[in-house]
């Protein structure tokens, strides 16, 4: 069994292949393991029930999403039995069920449970001969190169640029609705300067008590439903990828997932972010969309095998993580947990 990615999909693949008595192969095209898990807040979750799943990722595959409501709480017990340290056994989100955990010791509880991996070692596009044994895409979709496409910032790792997509074209392999959806965060805009060290505590995440402005003037409808704010994020995408969020004063202490919206500004304003004090007191930043995960993918099945069009398995041929697409159409879902339950059930259909 070979797996293409060592980021969260690709090494519990590996890890349960392991366990399952198989020797996999996993080749990483980064000079690191890890992926975009390595980066993250390390939060896995998922929301509390199918019914609010669909609610919110409306257009995503029912029977996906079903799959990570019924396995990822067994499937987080797994985790923690890898020595995956815990931050905290709850999300403090009402709408979710999870834990987050930290980004860095997961990495490294994921490594030791996986095996060897080696690192630089890309997989290259399908000469067009059927594969000698199974094959796992985890190469983390394409947010590289739809930030490029789209013109938006990228705050995913610099690695997933649609290599496991373009494989499983090669293939013959069908895609899901939403292939220009991503997920992804308000940033300071350029001049701001920010690595991904920073794309956790630089995010400008309070875009839902603020007045939103596109670079023509026009103000932005906040949906008071659009928690995650990745529907603002998107919309701010279509119409240009960049926005001002102004503030008015008595919100500045208001609380955001990461601190104060002060203390968000403080940071954009130190990363050499355009933020303006306005003539009535309001705190004007000027943002730019950034991707961390694109939505739309390979279309899998249940046994995450990759389907054709028409929907035959292709031999051989399985995807998790996000190279997967089709769990979060239309709205926002942990991609961790997706990563989590995917590489699992790509590992167990491959044992079995
Ligand atoms: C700042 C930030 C915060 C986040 N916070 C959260 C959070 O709290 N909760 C949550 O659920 N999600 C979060 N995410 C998203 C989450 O990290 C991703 O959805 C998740 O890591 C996807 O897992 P994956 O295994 O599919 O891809 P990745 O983790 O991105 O791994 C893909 C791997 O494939 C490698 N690769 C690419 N091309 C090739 C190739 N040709 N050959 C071999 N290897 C290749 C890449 O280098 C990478 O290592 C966050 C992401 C970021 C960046």
């Amino acid at each position: 069994m070979r797996v293409a990615g060592a980021g969260m999909a690709g090494l519990c693949a590996a890890a349960r292949a392991r366990e399952l008595g198989l020797e996999p192969t996993v080749l990483e095209k980064g000079d690191r393991p890890g992926g975009s898990m390595l980066l993250s807040s390390g939060v896995v979750w998922r929301y509390r029930s199918l019914e609010e799943f669909r609610r919110q990722c409306p257009n995503g595959d029912p029977r996906l999403q079903r799959m990570i409501v019924e396995r990822l709480d067994g499937a987080l017990e797994w985790l923690e039995s890898l020595g995956a340290p815990l931050v905290r056994a709850e999300t403090e989100n009402p709408r979710t069920t999870g834990r987050r955990f930290d980004p860095r010791g997961l990495t490294e509880a994921l490594i030791r449970a996986a095996g060897e991996v080696q690192t630089e070692h890309a997989l290259v596009p399908d000469p067009g001969t059927r594969p000698e044994e199974p094959l796992v895409l985890a190469t983390g979709g394409f947010p590289v190169r739809l930030a490029r496409e789209l013109g938006l910032a990228i705050r995913s790792n610099a690695w997933s640029e649609g290599n496991g997509l373009a494989f499983g074209l090669s293939r013959g392999a069908d895609t899901t609705a939403g292939m220009d959806e991503f997920y992804g965060r308000a940033m300071p805009a350029a001049p701001a300067k920010w690595g991904e060290d920073e794309f956790v505590d630089h995010a400008q995440l309070y875009g839902q008590l603020a007045r939103v402005f596109d670079e023509s003037g026009e103000e932005i409808a906040v949906d008071a439903d659009d928690w995650s704010e990745n529907g603002l994020v998107q919309e701010i995408a279509r119409r240009g990828g960049k926005a001002w969020y102004v503030v008015d004063p008595d919100d500045l202490q208001h609380e955001t997932p990461y601190g104060t919206i002060a203390h968000a500004i403080d940071r954009a304003r130190s990363a050499g972010g355009s933020v303006e004090k306005r003539d009535d007191g309001s705190v004007a930043v000027h943002v730019v969309a950034a991707v961390t995960h694109t939505i739309g993918g390979l279309v899998i099945d249940e046994k995450t095998r990759v389907l054709a069009r028409g929907g035959t398995p292709i031999e051989g041929l399985y995807a998790a993580g996000v190279d997967a697409g089709g769990w979060s159409t239309g709205g926002y879902a942990s991609g961790l947990a997706a990563a989590l339950v995917f590489g699992l059930a790509a590992a167990e259909e491959i044992a079995s």
